[in-house]
């Protein structure tokens, strides 16, 4: 990686990176949060602390331990100088009051996404663990369908999957499983609750693995027995919605216009209102990160972006439904690494 480009771009002499994923994403040090990243124009330098020392010999740059919390000013103090950029988003307000009083002379520059823009493009290494991810939430998937019945607690078939994910590899969770049934479908992050499952429901499942640091994310709604016909219309209008806009998935397209296609469906429907938050994200490192694909995003999807598709319907008192699938996008268009069903499967 050419790290003078980045020093380049914002004009820095040096940059401090705090952001765990973004410690992982450069050094491949897994306990990004225990450990930062001082750029300057001679290199990279780790700085962690000493139950890493292991660790943070086998990472990618020269390290330093540190012993004492309260040394890490003055071991900063060799790197630092000139305009030493922070990132904004993740430096504390006071980590930076510390910065500025330690070092009066300096100039600290807040930046945004330098690191977080180079992640959008996902190298062969990290698409094999998303994709793997994936496939791994969709044997969950499977394996999760016979327990979802009458009387079954959300949360008791949100601990199934989750345990069936971790024992067959999963190295964690990619964020907090949703299981939402019934009048809480209308609930987009649910999570799941000590409530029985009811015949007649339906019942939206999010959830995601972390294979070699990298998540996957995937959404599907399943129906317990029969339901209403306009749960089956709700259930109709997102997959067309959801479909529309998957296929559009191709290098040059805009974030907005992705969105716009499934929103504008969702219209046609009468659901417009009820589609309350925007069309997808990028996932990687982080579940959420770039591009961004809402109402109102400007990125645009380039080649080895892996983002997520996920219109839904929410309707309070009644309930919801939404299908996400996770897409790469590639020089033809895009791939869709989940591979779970998408037609309304009635338990
Ligand atoms: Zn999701
Ligand atoms: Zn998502």
């Amino acid at each position: 990686m050419d790290f003078n480009l980045l020093l380049d771009s914002h004009d820095l002499d040096v940059l401090f990176v705090s952001s765990p994923h973004n410690v992982r994403y450069l050094s491949g040090f897994v306990e990004g949060k225990d450990a930062k990243i001082v750029i300057t124009r001679s290199g990279a330098t780790l700085i962690t602390d000493g139950r890493y020392m292991l660790e943070a010999a086998a990472q990618r740059f020269p390290y330093r331990i540190l012993l004492k919390r309260t040394e890490m000013n003055r071991l900063l103090a060799e790197f630092f100088r000139g305009r030493v950029g922070i990132e904004a988003e993740h430096l504390s307000v006071a980590t930076l009051e510390g910065f500025k009083k330690d070092f009066p002379d300096l100039e600290f520059v807040p930046t945004t996404g330098l690191i977080e823009n180079l992640r959008k493009r996902k190298s062969p290494q990290e698409i094999a663990h998303i994709r793997k991810a994936a496939q791994l939430a969709d044997q969950g998937f499977e394996h999760i369908l016979p327990y979802i019945k009458p009387g079954v607690r959300e949360i008791d078939v949100a601990l199934e999957l989750e345990f069936f994910l971790r024992k067959n590899g999963s190295e964690g969770l990619a964020f907090s499983t949703t299981v939402a049934s019934g009048e809480r479908g209308a609930r987009p992050h649910g999570g799941a609750s000590e409530r029985p499952i009811q015949a007649g429901e339906l019942v939206t499942l999010d959830f995601g693995c972390v294979v070699g640091g990298y998540c996957s994310d995937m959404t599907r709604t399943v129906a317990v027995g029969r339901v209403s016909p306009e749960l089956k219309s709700i259930y109709q209008a997102v997959l067309e919605a959801q479909t529309l806009a998957l296929e559009a998935v191709a290098p040059g397209k805009k974030g907005q216009e992705l969105d716009a296609l499934a929103r504008q469906h969702l219209e046609g429907r009468g659901y417009g209102p009820h589609f309350t938050h925007g069309l997808g994200h990028g996932v990687g490192l982080f579940i959420h990160e770039g591009p961004a694909l809402g109402q109102t995003s400007e990125d645009v999807l380039e080649v080895g972006n892996i983002v997520t598709i996920e219109p839904g319907v929410y309707i309070p008192g009644l309930g919801g439904c939404r299908i996400e699938d996770l897409a790469l996008v590639t020089a033809e268009g895009h791939e869709v690494l989940s591979r779970s069903p998408k037609h309304l499967i009635e338990l």
